[in-house]
């Protein structure tokens, strides 16, 4: 029976080290002779401070003692100290001394006639932690590829660009026109001070819905810009049609009426548009047709808000 757990503390993958009640050490298994390059023989019946100094009065220290003294067992948290025992995984990580990540458990053993001793048993967590940090960055990288604003579950400023840029070389093809409009909620600072925030949430989602409602062709876009900004792709619309879709945004957002008494222009919730519209030339840029809606949406608000104001083509380069 003896040999067979001899066998086992061999056997076992993960490094056991066993402690008397003087702290000297009693087992040192192969695992650990494996990877610390120190042989049992050598260790035996030495301190744990006599082969490793550097660990002296350290957390694994202070558990061991807890656990020889006051029957506590611990397990040393992995954000704190990743790898406080000398271990390597292989020849190579220890001649540029880059050590395993390790799980570290501190127990106190009850041994019969014998006394209380402490087991220390220490797992190799590189794997596990490579892999956790390959799905932070997976994740973080997926949030940079998303086209879905997180508020709203319209299109986000990415799609939005993307977007854009294909409508906009497909009507470079066609000589086709194509129309963008820029949307900025009337005295929504004034909103959220005086509703709160959720409150403000709550209504740029109801926004989001209402333009939405409007569009019904294929390649239309409605993109939440950033902020209590909007934006819609028109390929293929023409001004007229431009200004037709823009104002039955005004109407539909007036007509969900959100209450805003703070507002300056109306007792509820309403919208001020910029269109712009332009059949693009072979250098014409994307960023030119957004700039003239802009000025638009600024006409917009200066002409008193909750209303549609246009940027002319002819205008534009
Ligand atoms: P104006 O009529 O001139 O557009 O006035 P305004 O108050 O809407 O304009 P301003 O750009 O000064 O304020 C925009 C405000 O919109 C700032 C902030 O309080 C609010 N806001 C921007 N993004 C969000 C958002 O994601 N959630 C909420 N709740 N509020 C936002
Ligand atoms: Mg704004
Ligand atoms: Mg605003």
């Amino acid at each position: 029976m003896l040999s067979l757990l001899e066998g086992v503390l061999k056997a076992v993958r993960t490094g056991i080290i066993v402690l008397d009640a003087g702290e000297r050490i009693v087992v040192w298994n192969d695992w650990m002779a494996q990877h610390s390059r120190l042989k049992e023989t050598l260790i035996l019946g030495k301190t744990f401070g006599e082969v490793l100094p550097d660990m002296i009065d350290g957390r694994t220290h202070v558990a061991i003692r807890s656990a020889l003294q006051n029957n506590f067992a611990s397990l040393l948290s992995q954000t704190l100290n990743k790898a406080p025992f000398p271990l390597f995984a292989n020849a190579a990580d220890a001649a540029c001394g880059m050590r395993m990540q390790q799980a570290v458990h501190v127990m106190p053993l009850e041994v019969p006639t014998l006394g209380r001793h402490c087991m220390v048993q220490i797992t190799d967590v590189s794997m596990a932690v490579a892999r956790e940090r390959k799905l932070r960055e997976m994740a973080v990288e997926l949030e940079s590829q998303t086209l879905v604003d997180g508020l709203t579950g319209i299109a986000n400023r990415r799609r939005f660009d993307l977007h854009l840029e294909d409508e906009f070389r497909r009507a470079k093809r066609n000589a086709a026109p194509v129309s963008l409009i820029m949307i900025d909620v009337d005295y929504f600072k004034d909103f959220n001070d005086n509703y709160g925030h959720q409150r403000g949430d709550d209504c740029l989602v109801q926004i989001a819905g209402a333009l939405s409602r409007v569009l019904n062709r294929a390649r239309d876009l409605v993109a939440r810009y950033g902020g209590e900004e909007f934006t819609v792709v028109l390929p293929d619309t023409d001004e007229d049609g431009a200004m037709q879709v823009a104002e039955a945004m005004r109407a539909e957002v007036e007509a969900l009426a959100v209450e805003h008494a703070y507002s300056g222009v109306a007792r509820h919730v309403t919208i001020s548009l910029g269109v712009s519209t332009l059949v693009p030339e072979l250098s014409t840029t994307t960023g030119s047709l957004i700039h003239a809606a802009d000025r638009a949406l600024y006409q917009a608000k200066r002409a008193g808000r909750n209303c549609v104001a246009v940027y002319l083509d002819s205008k534009l380069s």
